[in-house]
């Protein structure tokens, strides 16, 4: 110790007598390997390092404060907000960053909380990216069960030594052989279970296996190739009724391989044939054998082409049998040609198809059974001597069939039979190799099923079986190409069922998929066998149409949207209740042949939105009009970026005032975009553009900064600055995303806006989407001191009483009842509910859209506080309208 610290340079220890100072600190959290933070309650983050900004892709900017939780992934972001709720504390945690570009990183965070007095607890943390390594652990669970599953299914001993030269795994046969139960030889010296006059031998072939120097594996070029095989050698081993087996093993070195971790020993127990020098060669050159069918499996050759080779390696062991694979369909009826490369086709031909019976074939019989039959002689059999002529042909006289069963042994995969020329039943020896080699052929089988379920679900919806989109693109487009040729027309029929997402929130997700197989199967029911309905995601399904006449396309189409709307009108029975539901049905017919797939779809999808607007439960077809509109809309949604970047959005402000006295109370705010070749254009033309595009939030944020920064200069000059509110729309959208608490509080402070000042308008249809989702987010911004107010209300599904469980200021009673007053006595009473209730909860009412002074009359009769609309002025800029709030004046 005192020698070598001369040679040290002198280190400065934290805790000790020299303590870092902040520069040191600041210096070495900059540049230090790990993310580095710093925390305190409750200004959340107040340092980053570097290396936290590359683990997020996000700047310190970005993430101080409390916004390093927008770097959360959604799915973790709760759970860590919850976590540092309350007191510091330290903490160990594993979750996931979602950066900007969409990556998704797994890191480990820890902190520590550090408490020293007066001075606010600061926490202090680092956090390190592990996605690497969750990756290569989620790789070697796949390489370990892949392992697994070759080994448990070889008939093969295989024992995998350890490098302290214990067991550390026996395979299910190597128990079968030696008698031993299942894992009784686990952890035992690998020795122990061989005969002491072998052991040197076995020593000797692990040595072997390892290639020399393997532990100075970079200077050894023979190490860089990880196993290399030795030569097969025998050793005695011990049966648990305590005889000797003779095995004849080989021995590969896998210990690089973290899956593995050991040498593999791969033996065959010799001991009846051990005298015989052939059998050597012939067990060696079954290795070999099945090796090169074990590669096939594993690189997905054809499975014909597997379950031959398999064939060919029995009938090389038993020359004197040929034999054949069957496989059992999909269904479970019938027996499918698998393999049978010593057979003419003919042959094939009159065995492949046949129905899986007791009575029907052979095979057929094993399958029933699910136990090997032996046919002594089928020229005289009782009940395939119905083959009798196809046998002689083919000179078979005694055959056996052998059952292939899967891994967990539940299902029969297929049958294995060998025939043989003479008539005698087979024996026992010829029977187990039959099985042996029954085993692989159910690797190959089961290998191949696992992949086409695979390639069948890329294709199919598996709630209902239908379809899906990709596969329905697909045939579309193919029927678009034979449309072409043949001259006829092509229907694309978009289905969007009504009120589903009421089902499914107010009856659970288990009764809403009930609900979509249900109706999927309604739906099949009613088409012609050649049409093709496809479930293209959530409630919405599609059809496809062939072979119309090009002049009546549209009837026909419009014919089989038809019986799709009468197919559900009857009630499901759903979960034992009974539900109604309806479909609203978009057509698109396409003449050509020419049309493109996807703009088939998306027109089909606009009429369908249309047919939504007029009224559900019926269809549209697209037309010359609503192409125009398409065309208006897909410029829209290109010109919708570039709008977001070049700031192209406004504002105007609508004055909303008191019934009683005249005076303004407040500008409702409304959005406008400022297009650089239409001129200036309403929310009607661009949000629900700017909604699907997931361009509302971003668009939000720009009017919500906008009305703040003016409400705050308004309010500094009008007559009565405690009563002036500037309101704000909010979408669904917008109202349920996460940051929405943390955007407003920001535009407040930014602003320098008192909170009261703000009203958040919301619709009812909005905080219905998702009622518990909603409620949270309008806590959220009542916590803030906001004001929030339900629009548009009486277009929505609640009832009045709905008003009660919503902390909310104002209720606008949408322009709908207000333009029908005094026409209908009705809604004239529907205004004064709501008054009365809304004033019994305290809870300011507001009119909508009044154009004429008998409205104004009408709503102040009837107790309404407050108004807007056309008639007292309409939504304007902000400059036309300053000079008119600052001075106090009636508005009415
Ligand atoms: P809204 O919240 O019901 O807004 C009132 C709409 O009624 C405005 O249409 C306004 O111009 C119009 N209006 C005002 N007085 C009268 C009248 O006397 N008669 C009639 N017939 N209409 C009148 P605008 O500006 O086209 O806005 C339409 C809708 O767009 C708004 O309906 C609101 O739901 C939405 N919206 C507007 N700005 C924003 C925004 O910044 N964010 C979000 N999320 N939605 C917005
Ligand atoms: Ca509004
Ligand atoms: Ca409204």
């Amino acid at each position: 110790m005192q020698a070598a610290s001369a040679d040290i340079p002198e280190v400065t220890t934290i805790g000790g007598s020299a303590r870092l100072g902040v520069d040191e600190m600041m210096a070495l959290a900059a540049s230090a390997p790990v993310g580095l933070f710093v925390g305190v309650d409750p200004e959340g983050l107040v340092l980053v390092n570097d290396k936290l900004e590359a683990i997020t892709g996000r700047s310190e900017a970005e993430l101080l404060g409390q916004g390093w939780l927008r770097a959360i992934h959604p799915d973790d972001r709760a759970r860590l907000e919850a976590e540092f709720e309350g007191d510091p504390h330290d903490m160990d945690d594993e979750h996931r960053i979602l950066r900007p570009d969409g990556t998704v990183r797994w890191v480990r965070a820890k902190t520590v909380a550090v408490s020293e007095p007066g001075v606010p607890t600061r926490v202090v943390g680092t956090v390190v990216d592990i996605t690497e390594m969750k990756i290569a652990a989620e790789t070697l669970r796949h390489s370990e069960a892949r392992f697994r599953g070759i080994v448990e299914h070889s008939f093969d001993a295989i024992v995998v030594v350890g490098p302290d030269g214990t067991v550390r795994y026996a395979s299910p046969s190597a128990n079968a052989v030696s008698g031993f139960p299942k894992g009784s030889q686990v952890g035992r010296p690998a020795l122990d279970l061989v005969h002491p006059d072998d052991r040197a031998t076995v020593s000797a072939a692990i040595d072997a296996a390892r290639p020399p120097g393997s532990d100075m594996a970079e200077s050894d070029p023979a190490a860089s190739d990880p196993a290399h095989p030795v030569a097969p050698f025998t050793f005695r081993s011990p049966h648990a009724d305590g005889h000797w087996l003779t095995f004849e093993a080989t021995a590969v070195d896998l210990s690089a391989d973290p899956a593995i971790g050991g040498i593999v020993l791969t033996g065959r127990d010799v001991t009846t044939q051990r005298a015989s020098a052939s059998a050597e060669r012939a067990s060696e050159a079954r290795h070999v054998e099945q090796a090169s069918i074990l590669e096939m499996i594993a690189t997905a050759a054809p499975i014909q082409d597997t379950l031959t080779e398999v064939c060919r390696m029995l009938e090389r062991r038993l020359p004197h049998v040929r034999c054949t694979v069957l496989l059992v369909d999909a269904d479970l009826k019938v027996l499918e040609y698998g393999a049978a490369p010593s057979f003419p086709t003919s042959f094939t031909d009159s065995t492949g198809g046949l129905p899986i019976a007791e009575d029907s074939t052979m095979c057929g019989a094993a399958v029933m059974r699910g136990e090997t039959v032996i046919v002594r002689d089928v020229l005289d059999d009782p009940v395939f001597g119905k083959f009798a002529d196809l046998a002689r042909a083919n000179h078979i006289r005694g055959c056996w069939s052998t059952p292939v069963w899967d891994a967990s042994g539940e299902r029969v995969l297929g049958t294995f039979a060998a025939y043989l020329a003479e008539p005698r039943a087979p024996a026992p020896t010829e029977v187990a190799a039959v099985e042996s080699v029954a085993a692989l052929a159910a690797i190959a089988i089961e290998r191949h099923d696992v992949q086409a379920r695979l390639a069948a679900q890329a294709h199919h919806d598996s709630l209902t079986g239908l379809p899906n989109r990709n596969l329905f693109g697909e045939l579309l487009e193919h029927a678009l190409r034979r449309a072409q040729r043949s001259g006829s027309a092509v229907a694309v029929l978009f289905l969007d069922l009504d009120r589903f997402k009421i089902v499914n929130d107010s009856r659970g997700h288990d009764a809403g998929d009930e609900l979509l197989g249900a109706v999927a199967g309604r739906l099949e029911s009613v088409l012609r066998p050649g049409d093709v309905v496809a479930r293209f995601g959530g409630d919405e399904f599609t059809v496809l149409c062939e072979d119309l006449q090009p002049d009546t396309a549209d009837e026909q189409a419009i014919n089989v949207a038809g019986r799709l709307i009468d197919a559900l009108r009857d009630p499901f029975t759903v979960a034992g209740d009974e539900l109604f539901i309806g479909v609203s049905i978009g057509i698109a017919v396409g003449i050509t042949g020419l049309e493109q797939p996807d703009a088939l779809l998306r027109d089909a999808d606009a009429a369908m939105y249309l047919a939504k607007e007029r009224g559900r439960g019926r269809c549209e077809v697209f037309d010359e009009a609503m192409q125009a509109r398409a065309r208006d809309r897909y410029d829209v949604e290109n010109a919708l970026h570039r709008a977001v970047a070049r700031q192209e959005f406004r504002v105007f402000f609508q004055p909303i005032v008191d019934l009683a006295k005249g005076t303004c109370i407040g500008v409702e705010a409304l959005a406008r975009w400022q297009h650089p070749e239409r001129g200036l254009l309403g929310p009607g033309e661009f949000l629900r553009s700017a909604e699907e595009m997931g361009l509302m939030v971003p668009i939000g944020e720009i009017v919500l900064d906008l009305a703040c920064t003016r409400a705050a200069e308004w309010l500094a000059v009008v007559p009565d600055p405690s009563r002036f509110r500037m309101s704000v729309n909010l979408s669904s959208r917008q109202l349920l995303h996460v940051d929405l608490p943390d955007l407003v509080s920001e535009v407040l402070r930014r602003t320098d806006l008192p909170p009261r000042t703000l009203c958040i308008e919301i619709t009812e249809t909005a905080v219905m989407d998702d009622p518990e989702a909603g409620l949270l987010a309008v806590k959220a911004l009542k916590a803030l001191g906001v004001q929030v107010c339900v629009d548009d209300f009486g277009t929505g599904y609640s009832a009045l009483g709905y008003l009660r469980a919503f902390p909310i200021d104002e209720v606008k009673i949408d322009r709908s009842y207000v333009a029908a007053l005094g026409a209908d006595p009705e809604e004239s009473a529907i205004v004064a509910a709501v008054v009365s209730l809304g004033h019994g909860l305290g809870v300011t009412v507001t009119g909508e859209g009044v154009e004429t002074a008998e409205q104004v009359a009408l709503l102040r009769a009837l107790g309404v506080d407050a108004a807007q609309g056309f008639l007292i002025a309409p939504p304007q800029p902000a400059a036309d309208l300053t000079a008119q709030l600052i001075r106090p004046k009636t508005w009415l």
